[in-house]
This record gives C-alpha cells, sequence and structure tokens, in this order.
C-alpha cells in the first residue's frame, strides 16, 4: 500500500523499490477560489487565488515508474 501522506519540514519521499529519493510524478487534485478582475475589453486577470481542497491522488518513481513502494521517511540530518 503506497504511503499517500506529504513530506514535511523533516521527511522525505523515497522509492523503497530503487532509492529514488529526488524524482516523483504528483499527480493532485486541488479546488480553489480565485478573484477575476477583467478590464473593460474583457481580458481577465486572476489578482487573487485562495485553495479550498488539495488532495494528492498519487506520487510515482520518475526511475522505475512504480507507485507501489513509495514510503515516508526520515530527511538526513544537516
Ligand atoms: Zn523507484
Amino acid at each position: 500500500m503506497p504511503d499517500l501522506r506529504r513530506p514535511d519540514a523533516d521527511s522525505r519521499w523515497r522509492c523503497a523499490q530503487c532509492g529514488n529519493l529526488t524524482r516523483f510524478d504528483v499527480v493532485r487534485r486541488s479546488r480553489t477560489r480565485e478573484y477575476w478582475h477583467l478590464d473593460l475589453s474583457g481580458e481577465p486577470q486572476v489578482e487573487s487565488s485562495e485553495t479550498l481542497v488539495d488532495e494528492l491522488e498519487s506520487v510515482t518513481c520518475r526511475w522505475c515508474g512504480s507507485g507501489a513502494a513509495i514510503e515516508v521517511v526520515a530527511r538526513p540530518d544537516r
């Protein structure tokens, strides 16, 4: 079962299958509220944006293509 938690300041993703720590394909589903300001010609500009929902759908390793072995591990000590 893949671990779909997001890494935080102390953790990172790791592919347990091949050891990749740095490259992942991430699919997210987000829902936003935006303030659109249109000029008189009708050209819109998004002046502010608020994220209402931001869900992680899948994380896949770029090296081996597997999404089954992604885990969250501690970052190295700096
Ligand atoms: Zn991998």
